[in-house]
């Protein structure tokens, strides 16, 4: 069967990413076990939940807002991902996510499958009632297509610890045995794990010090750029600088960045955003607008927002020699052909931001077993799963010549086709 005859993961519309390429370029490094029944399998999605759900705002007015869920694979376990609040989230996107989501728990070798969500509004345009009402509707819609052994869902942009809380209170408000594994990234005093909250950050942190260990680069004298202070970025801006010692040039938000080319105090400026919304101002940097960020001088870019940042132009332009992407898709798949023709070092993200839900397996054992651990040694644990699932992909990719992303997406096809077989394939 010729590569361009099989069949590929159906992304339609405004996404445009990479897994499409590489599960071609995967399936070509023969994985001999992927045969057209397989793929048949690994491109499809088990159940794709479209809501609209009528929400009456606190001045009695009702507005309608479109929700999703897609459970994409559950070979290896139950269907796992984040949930995010977007104003632009649609079916396609949230379809590519949780595609994504199957290779990552895969590729860590973690027993989970895949699966995303996403309620498309901006969060910022709702009172805190509003959303509060609106998650619970979310949550009382999807009935009994999660659970804890059938989809955990957890944060992702824009839905925090609080929004987790009334996610899990509404799913066990009609549940009365221990529900706590319906959901992770719950606060710590009901149920959450600690170290979750910095989780996707620290395992970036972990990715970039084995890189830099690779390469042999000192990271004090290399200059970092990271895109995105939320969650991610902040916490591995704090991380790289705090345990690595790593000299960080700029960060930015959505309104623009700071730069500074001999350093930026990380932390101040993670306080400094949080008291003024904004990085403008900040003493000693320059600020630039969101786009003119992305394009600055360089060794390191860690992309950490949204989707497709990393476009054709800037991956002609950018001196980064090493794109760690911290965010699911950044990096569109022609622009990821441009970077690897000029042998640039690209980090996936279904390796490099598999922290977050790495942490959430941890939580989700904790609550079953309704026994918590501490900090370091949910931090020890999740550092020797990262590292060792790093130095898999690494020495494949030597081993076969081929770019990390391809690496990662043979070994997580490999297991979860292997997985599907194993159970037997269709009805
Ligand atoms: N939203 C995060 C991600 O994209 C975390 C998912 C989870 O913990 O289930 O990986």
């Amino acid at each position: 069967m010729a590569i361009m005859d099989l069949p590929i993961p159906k992304v339609e519309g405004k996404i445009c990413f990479d897994a499409e390429s590489c599960f071609l370029e995967a399936v070509s490094q023969k994985i001999s076990i992927i045969d057209e029944n397989v793929l048949k399998v690994l491109n499809s999605y088990r159940r794709e939940i479209c809501l609209e759900i009528p929400l009456r705002k606190d001045n009695g007015e009702i507005i309608t807002v479109k929700a999703y869920r897609v459970q994409h694979n559950n070979a290896r376990g139950p269907f796992k991902g984040g949930v995010r609040i977007h104003a632009s989230s649609d079916l396609d996107e949230v379809r590519m996510l949780s595609n994504l989501m199957t290779w990552k728990s895969a590729v860590v070798n973690i027993p989970f499958g895949g699966a995303k969500g996403a309620i498309a509004i901006d969060p910022y345009t709702l009172t805190k009632n509003e959303l509060e009402r609106l998650v619970r509707a979310y949550v009382h819609n999807l009935g009994e297509n999660i659970g804890p052994h059938t989809d955990i869902p957890a944060p992702d942009i824009n839905s925090n610890a609080q929004i987790m809380a009334w996610f899990y209170d509404e799913y066990a408000k009609s549940h009365s045995t221990n529900a706590l594994g319906v959901v992770t990234g719950k606060p710590i005093a009901i149920g959450g794990s600690a170290g979750r909250e910095e989780a996707t950050g620290r395992g970036v942190m972990y990715i970039l010090r084995e890189v830099a260990k690779d390469l042999k680069l000192d990271l004090k004298e290399t200059k970092i750029l990271i895109e995105g202070f939320g969650n991610v970025g902040s916490n591995a801006a704090k991380l790289i600088s705090k345990e690595l010692g790593g000299k960080i040039v700029g960060v930015s938000n959505r309104d623009g960045g700071i730069y500074n080319p001999n350093g930026i105090d990380v932390f101040a400026a993670y306080e400094y955003n949080m008291k003024n919304h904004t990085l403008k101002g900040f003493p000693g940097c320059e600020f630039v607008g969101s786009r003119e960020f992305i394009f600055l001088d360089c060794d390191i870019l860690i992309p950490c927002a949204l989707e497709n940042t990393i476009d054709d132009e800037v991956a002609n332009k950018t001196n980064a020699k090493i794109i760690i992407e911290g965010a699911n898709g950044p990096v569109t798949s022609t622009a990821n052909e441009i970077l690897i023709n000029n042998r640039r070092v690209v980090v996936p993200g279904i390796l490099a931001n598999a922290g977050g839900v790495i942490v959430s397996y941890f939580e989700w054992v904790q609550n079953l077993q309704q026994f918590y651990w501490g900090v370091d040694e949910v931090n020890t644990k999740l550092e020797r799963i990262l590292v060792s699932a790093y130095e898999n992909v690494r020495d494949l990719s030597r081993a076969r010549k081929t770019s990390l992303r391809q690496a990662s997406y043979t070994i997580g096809l490999e297991r979860v086709a292997n997985a599907c077989i194993l159970r037997g394939i269709g009805y």
